[in-house]
């Protein structure tokens, strides 16, 4: 199969976490007992796997030819010239086959679980996108998937559960509670602890207990290492800003890592601001949350005062996460990325904003990105460039935008 070896990529992008997996304060295994030494063979196992030939060779040939990596960097022209400031570059994640940067992982993490041997990788999903990134893994080599999903998601994200079910997944519904992401993650953590052998629980962002924020950050690396040189390639200078949106923050760590030494480069990340600050009706975690534990790892969290997960909502689905990864939450303490945040109307602005300019239209998350660059973009000279991580396509949110927001937006339909 590895017929196309020419350039395998380095994924051993940075020191941190250390051997426990913490980030400063954050990170870490805060899992029951029995799970503990299967984590630990999950992380021995991916420490020994990715600098091996064989697994660097094996996923470069599948991000090139069936991925279709290198993803380009368009400049947005049309836009810049618009907005009259920076100029804003698009790290074209959406072009990815499964349309969004999900796919990065998910190959590295099936790859993962059938070199150790595992016959089936289950996962959570909320809005269906990692259930449909990961199911598409796993019938491209060969495992069974069991994707856990919230009845209510189950009725509300149709068009994912078909794609998934097309693709031979199982989607099993969670009944208990809300019927929405948190009790996902329930079931599917119950249903893993039940055999943890032969499963492998792919975890859909930089969250989790270590080795997932490090093992999910390695995988999603190659965005910045493109970037970098494809940036460089186009223009002859790094780029002045990068910004990204930041749900549990797999795609903004994706393309920040290349750069985090890069003391020139500014580096922001965007979070869902949604109707307004009040607790419930935004997900922006390392804007207004404080340090505390979920899923089996620290970091800041919207929390309530017994330490319980606050609710959270936005737009973008993909965001709605009360806690956020741990080396997000350090690079926050050390000052090295800025987090600030977009509510749902300057999302979807850009949203329509990058559609009718570009002829691109974004997923609802992505678009928090290119809403703050556009903020950015005002005040800046015309010689300096911001690069944005575009970490989907928005095809999944059309219905729902012309549902909700059609008749403001102006958009008719015969
Ligand atoms: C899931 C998703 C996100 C949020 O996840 P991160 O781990 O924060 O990157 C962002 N954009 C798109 C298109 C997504 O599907």
């Amino acid at each position: 199969m590895n017929n196309n070896t020419d350039k395998p990529q380095n994924i051993d992008s940075n020191k941190m976490p250390d051997e426990n997996g913490f980030f400063g304060a954050y990170g870490g295994r805060f899992v029951p007992p029995m799970l503990e030494p299967i984590m630990k063979e999950i992380g021995d196992a991916y420490l020994e796997i990715k600098d091996s030939k064989e697994f660097k060779d094996e996923l470069y040939y599948l991000q090139k030819h069936y991925t279709g990596r290198p993803s380009p960097i368009f400049h947005a022209k049309n836009l810049s010239d618009k907005i009259g400031g920076a100029q804003i570059y698009l790290k074209r994640e959406d072009l990815n086959h499964t349309g969004a940067h999900k796919i990065n992982h998910c190959l590295g993490e099936a790859l993962l679980a059938k070199k150790m041997g595992k016959k089936k990788i289950i996962a959570e999903t909320g809005a269906g996108q990692h259930g449909v990134a990961l199911a598409t893994a796993a019938a491209l080599l060969g495992l069974e998937c069991d994707i856990y999903m919230g009845e209510v998601d189950i009725a509300k994200e149709h068009p994912n559960v078909v794609r998934m079910n097309i693709l031979g997944a199982k989607v099993i519904p969670a009944t208990h509670g809300l019927k929405t992401l948190k009790e996902a993650v329930d079931a599917a953590f119950d249903a893993y602890v039940k055999d943890p052998i032969n499963q492998l629980y792919a975890i859909g962002s930089v969250v989790g207990p270590h080795p997932f924020p490090m093992m999910v950050r390695d995988f999603q690396a190659v965005v910045g290492q493109e970037a970098k040189e494809q940036f460089t390639e186009l223009t002859g200078k790094l780029p002045n800003n990068l910004v990204a949106c930041v749900g549990g923050g797999s795609n903004a760590i994706g393309l920040f890592t290349e750069f985090l030494n890069d003391d020139d480069v500014n580096i922001i990340g965007v979070e869902p601001a949604g109707t307004s600050f009040k607790t419930g009706e935004h997900a922006a975690t390392l804007t207004l949350g404080t340090p505390g534990t979920i899923h089996g790892f620290k970091c800041y969290l919207l929390q309530d005062e017994n330490g319980e997960p606050a609710p959270v909502n936005t737009i973008a689905s993909g965001l709605d996460y009360p806690g956020v990864g741990p080396q997000h939450s350090y690079l926050k303490d050390i000052k090295r990325v800025k987090y600030e945040t977009i509510n749902d109307k300057e999302a979807i602005a850009a949203f329509m904003e990058l559609s009718r300019e570009e002829g691109i239209i974004p997923a609802l998350e992505s678009a928090h990105a290119v809403a703050h660059a556009m903020k950015m973009a005002k005040d800046m000279p015309k010689d300096e460039t911001i690069l944005i991580n575009l970490s989907g396509r928005g095809d999944k949110d059309i219905d729902f935008i012309v549902e909700n927001y059609g008749k403001e937006l102006g958009i008719t339909i015969q």
